[in-house]
């Protein structure tokens, strides 16, 4: 008996908080072409003796991200140490969040299939430093930066209710949107303020359900673009499906991805939880979040894109590849509501200034709306035919509507619109009506 095999996919995406200062102290959080370790203290250096202090708006981003899904939030956090030994980790641990995530059991509805992905948890933690590999004089080196040790990380879980790739993507690219429009994040997979990490298992499916989910995961590790990740997913997948076949037994690891050879490759066997003897942070108290500071910090959330997207869909009647267009840039469909505002006045429809934004980066040509509305004007004005070819239609209708003008000689004077519609057909539309009418009824009233 022949099985059909589907695959079972879980996301965890960390996100760099876009903070001023790191997570437990007043280092500046940006670090993007810093030179290294010149933005370093005692604390995110994890000097003994170092009392770290949590940022709060960090902690509200987090909470504000955790809304979008739904999430419930707990009352009470805390933060946990997680032990592991890395060069770039200087205290041997990690500040992170176990038992007691800020959000948690949250959802979201993706926009082409309606699929529902269940979110686990989205926790805060502090990033590690980044170690650089370098050769020198024909000898290799490594060397640590801590200028992003301490700077804070926001951590989401999905639940593995991923059955096809092209959901794996549509979630990223919604989590990344969501991220940039909250302002919390720049989400850039390539800088790696967006890291991605997938957990995969194929399961068996007989009569066309899946009996139980797979008892293993493998983890994909250092995923640092969606390309990069569909490959390594697919690659993965396929592995995990040629061992079944076999009736092998895949066992749980973290594996990575070479491009080049195309295939995954074992990296270590997954650590378990046990084996981060995670504890609770002495050195930070619990931290309780009211009622009203959980309402206050969702009322401040603002309209996200997939609020836009409707607008754009259900009220402008735009086209989808339009919508998405426009929605790609928090800045680039603000752009567009304000220029729809004011290019309502002059009866500029929605869709006019979709074309010229989408089609040729008008936005990028008129920084100020007001501009765009007046060259939009000039262009509309300058697309009408000169009066010399509205005569020669007008003359041609006359003459090949011998009937339609003998009504009109009689009295029946409404056929003029009929002519008119008539001359617009000759020039595609772009005669200006009032010098149609003007030229028309200085023929017929000879
Ligand atoms: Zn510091």
């Amino acid at each position: 008996m022949k099985y059909k095999y589907i695959p079972v996919i879980g996301m965890e995406v960390h996100i760099e908080l876009s903070t001023e200062s790191k997570m437990f102290c007043e280092c500046p959080a940006f670090h993007f072409g810093v030179k290294p370790n010149t933005q370093v203290c005692p604390v995110c250096l994890g000097l003994p003796g170092a009392l770290p202090y949590p940022n709060k708006k960090a902690i509200e981003d987090t909470i504000k991200f955790g809304s979008v899904f739904g999430c419930k939030i707990n009352s009470i956090s805390k933060f946990d140490r997680k032990h592991y030994f890395y060069p770039d980790l200087p205290k041997s641990y990690q500040i992170s969040q176990y038992d007691l995530p800020f959000c948690h059991d949250g959802k979201y509805l993706l926009p082409d299939t309606n699929e529902k992905i269940g979110i686990t948890r989205i926790h805060l933690e502090e990033d590690t430093g980044k170690l650089i590999h370098k050769k020198i004089g024909g000898t290799k080196y490594s060397f640590v930066d801590f200028n992003r040790s301490g700077v804070p990380l926001l951590e989401l879980v999905t639940e593995p209710d991923f059955r096809d790739l092209i959901d794996v993507s549509s979630f990223l690219k919604e989590i990344q949107l969501i991220a940039r429009y909250l302002g919390i994040s720049a989400a850039d997979m390539e800088k790696g303020s967006m890291r991605l990490e997938a957990n995969i298992s194929v399961a068996k499916v007989e009569n066309n359900s899946l009996k139980e989910l797979p008892k293993y995961k493998v983890e994909l590790k250092n995923i640092n673009s969606f390309k990069f990740l569909e490959k390594a997913l697919k690659a993965e997948i396929q592995r995990q499906k040629e061992m079944l076949e076999m009736g092998e037994k895949i066992i749980q690891e973290t594996r990575g991805y070479n491009e080049s050879s195309g295939n995954t490759f074992s990296q270590r066997t997954k650590e378990e939880e046990k084996d981060y003897r995670y504890f609770p942070e002495p050195d930070i108290p619990p931290i309780e979040v009211s009622k009203k500071e959980i309402d206050e910090i969702i009322l401040s959330k603002g309209l996200l894109h997939s609020d836009f997207r409707k607008i754009l869909r259900d009220e402008y009647s735009l086209p989808l590849n339009y919508v998405e267009y426009l929605i790609g840039k928090k800045s680039r469909v603000e752009y567009f509501i304000n220029s729809v505002k004011k290019g309502k006045k002059f009866s500029i429809s929605p869709k006019t200034l979709a074309d010229l934004i989408v089609n040729n980066k008008f936005d990028e040509k008129y920084e100020d709306t007001s501009k765009l509305i007046q060259a939009v004007q000039n262009l509309q004005k300058k697309v009408y035919s000169g009066t010399k070819e509205v005569d020669k239609a007008a003359l041609r209708v006359i003459k090949d509507n011998k009937k339609a003008v003998e009504d009109f000689k009689k009295g029946k004077t409404e056929v003029v619109g009929f002519l008119i519609g008539m001359v617009q057909k000759i020039l595609k539309g772009k005669g200006n009506p009032k010098d149609i009418q003007k030229s028309l009824l200085s023929r017929l009233q000879k």
